[in-house]
């Protein structure tokens, strides 16, 4: 059917976001807090810096040789893993895994435990394997079940969810997802809510129940609020006309699909998506009588997929070609209608081939017993049923094929708005609540994104407020609270490509500056003292005046132990400016 063999791949790239958006949180209980950072570190950089994550990784776990530290290992092992299959290389990847699966085998029941089998169940779920993935995702659920841990239960069952729905074992799948949100309800962390439910109510359209999956809509559509982005309130539309469109209720479909098409202007969206969006409007249209618009709409699809540049750029799994075939067909458009049909299956027949060998053969990699030759077995089985059930879908009907589509494009947007929102979990934990300017962790992501080069001149300047426990004192911690994101806000309006600028701690900030030259540090140190005296910080009855002084040092080599003796130097320098009366800056001098 179109739904599933476009699903099939669909899902992969949907795990991938739902993975690195869920396991991104997992906190690592045995770890120092120093290996912690180095964890952290790597996992800012695994989804979109592959190659840094990679070398990053190996740097520290080749100097691990004793693994005495098992956990940590694992960890950066699981990392190390995870950048290699977003780098595409499998087999590397595929070994990083197995060394995972058997390190966890050996530790003792713990969080941790969990989430490395779970990590490890990830990478082969993202290179295709769900054997290994089912098996790593079962046991990291039983050791989250027996220590209790609920919270970290929910990403498991998540996850086992997304691998249901590519089994098509859709009634599993449903049954995850309710268990996930009644463990949320449970404990009342509610952040996966939205896209968890969004997948639940796809799934039950997918499986045609509709008016299941309505529901559940209904319920997301009350959770939207001004703070929601249009990209994403678009999506939840979008999911609405789908299920009209399953309920044979043309007129809200097309309501909902308005919507939609509306808010894809005013946010703008990929061409793709637009354009299948646009076809599944032409055949709800054609349902409706008004046939003028829909035949524009699936001619300017036509046009679009015709285009040898478009076409270099499809995959079997983003495209809803076999729909717009039909459309086309019932127009009496049969030349365009063969060929969009052609380019679909050809695009369908690579896929299916590469997939069913890649999986069989990743099946053949993974026996041991003769357990799983039966699973082997079983597999071929069910490649043969799945082909055999393909060919007598591809006749199916049009209502089928319309659905389908959308819920592809519906897949697609659940993808971004996955990695959007993973981009901001990861984003909170680098900030300082109180200022929100960057904390410790944000630096260290830094300095590892930036390495110093040969010829710049990095600095560092570490400020600290003059007198500022008067501040509290005489007027309040809130009033202190005040000053400091006021001054933070000053301090961020400095932000540039070349430096960073952050809270180290207190009341204390750090800049690390690539641009600001011997000869232009006086200039830039006296535009943030002058900067920061003028704040307007008092009241009706009191004028309030701040000032800090600051510390500035070379970053000379780019090693561990010259960043520390940086610090040390600006710190000194620091302490000479309040010596030398506050409201001025030292240079650190050798
Ligand atoms: P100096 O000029 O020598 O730096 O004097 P100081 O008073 O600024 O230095 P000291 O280190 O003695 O005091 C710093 C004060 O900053 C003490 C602490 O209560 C206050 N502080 C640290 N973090 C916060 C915060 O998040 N909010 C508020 N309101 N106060 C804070
Ligand atoms: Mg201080
Ligand atoms: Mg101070």
């Amino acid at each position: 059917m179109t739904t599933d063999k476009n699903t099939d791949y669909n899902q992969l790239f949907l795990l991938f976001f739902l993975l690195s958006f869920l396991i991104s949180g997992t906190l690592a209980a045995q770890v120092s807090p120093q290996n912690q950072t180095k964890i952290d570190q790597c996992k800012s950089l695994e989804d979109d810096e592959p190659l840094q994550a990679i070398s990053f990784a190996n740097g520290i776990i080749s100097k691990l040789k004793n693994k005495n530290k098992p956990v940590y290992y694992g960890h950066l092992t699981g990392c190390l893993g995870w950048a290699l299959a977003i780098n595409n290389q499998k087999d590397e990847s595929r070994l990083q895994a197995e060394q995972l699966e058997s390190l966890t085998n050996t530790l003792k029941d713990s969080k941790d435990k969990s989430s490395l089998y779970m990590r490890a169940g990830g990478i082969f779920h993202i290179l295709g394997d769900r054997v290994g993935a089912v098996s790593n995702y079962n046991k990291a659920y039983d050791v989250a079940e027996k220590l209790h841990l609920k919270k970290e239960l929910i990403p498991i069952l998540v996850n086992l969810g997304v691998l249901n729905s590519e089994l098509k074992e859709h009634a599993t799948a449903i049954n995850n997802y309710n268990y996930a949100l009644k463990l949320m309800q449970e404990i009342e962390d509610f952040r996966y809510k939205p896209p968890v439910l969004f997948n639940l109510a796809l799934t039950l359209n997918g499986q045609e129940m509709f008016q299941e999956g309505l529901d559940i809509f209904l319920q997301i559509e009350e959770m939207i609020d001004d703070n929601w982005p249009k990209g994403r309130v678009s999506q939840v539309y979008s999911g609405f006309s789908n299920s009209y469109m399953g309920l044979e209720d043309y007129v809200n479909a097309n309501i909902y699909i308005d919507k939609t098409l509306k808010l894809y202007n005013e946010t703008g969206v990929q061409d793709d998506v637009r354009i299948m969006t646009e076809v599944a409007q032409a055949r709800i249209l054609q349902k409706l009588g008004q046939h003028d618009l829909a035949k524009t709409y699936v001619n300017k699809a036509y046009d679009y997929y015709m285009n040898p540049e478009i076409q270099k750029g499809l995959n079997h799994g983003s495209n809803g070609l076999g729909f717009l075939a039909s459309v086309l067909n019932d127009y009496g458009e049969f030349e365009k209608s063969v060929e969009i049909y052609k380019l679909s299956t050809d695009l369908y027949n690579k896929f299916q081939e590469s997939f069913n060998k890649e999986n069989i053969a990743q099946m053949q990699a993974r026996l041991i017993n003769n357990q799983q030759s039966q699973e082997l077995l079983d597999l071929k089985h069910k490649n043969t049923i799945e082909k055999l059930k393909t060919e007598q879908q591809q006749d199916k009907n049009e209502r089928e094929l319309l659905i389908a589509s959308i819920f592809l494009v519906l897949l697609t947007l659940f993808l971004i708005w996955l990695r959007i929102l993973n981009m901001r979990l990861k984003k909170v934990t680098l900030r300082d609540s109180l200022t929100k300017l960057g904390n410790r962790r944000a630096l260290n992501i830094w300095l590892t994104k930036n390495p110093l080069k040969s010829n710049s001149q990095r600095k560092l300047w570490m400020l600290d407020l003059d007198k500022f426990k008067i501040i509290n004192d005489e007027y309040g911690h809130d009033k202190g609270d005040l000053v400091l994101i006021e001054v933070s806000k000053f301090l961020k309006s400095l932000k540039t490509p070349h430096n960073f600028i952050g809270r180290w701690g207190g009341e204390e900030f750090i800049l690390i500056t690539d641009n600001i030259y011997s000869e232009n540090v006086h200039q830039f140190a006296n535009k943030i003292l002058s900067g920061i005296s003028q704040i307007p910080l008092g009241d009706n009855q009191q004028e309030l005046n701040i000032t800090a002084s600051i510390g500035i040092a070379d970053v000379g080599v780019n090693s561990k132990t010259a960043w520390q003796s940086s610090l040390n130097k600006a710190d000194n320098a620091l302490y000479q400016a309040k010596d030398n009366g506050r409201n001025c800056y030292v240079i650190y001098a050798q």
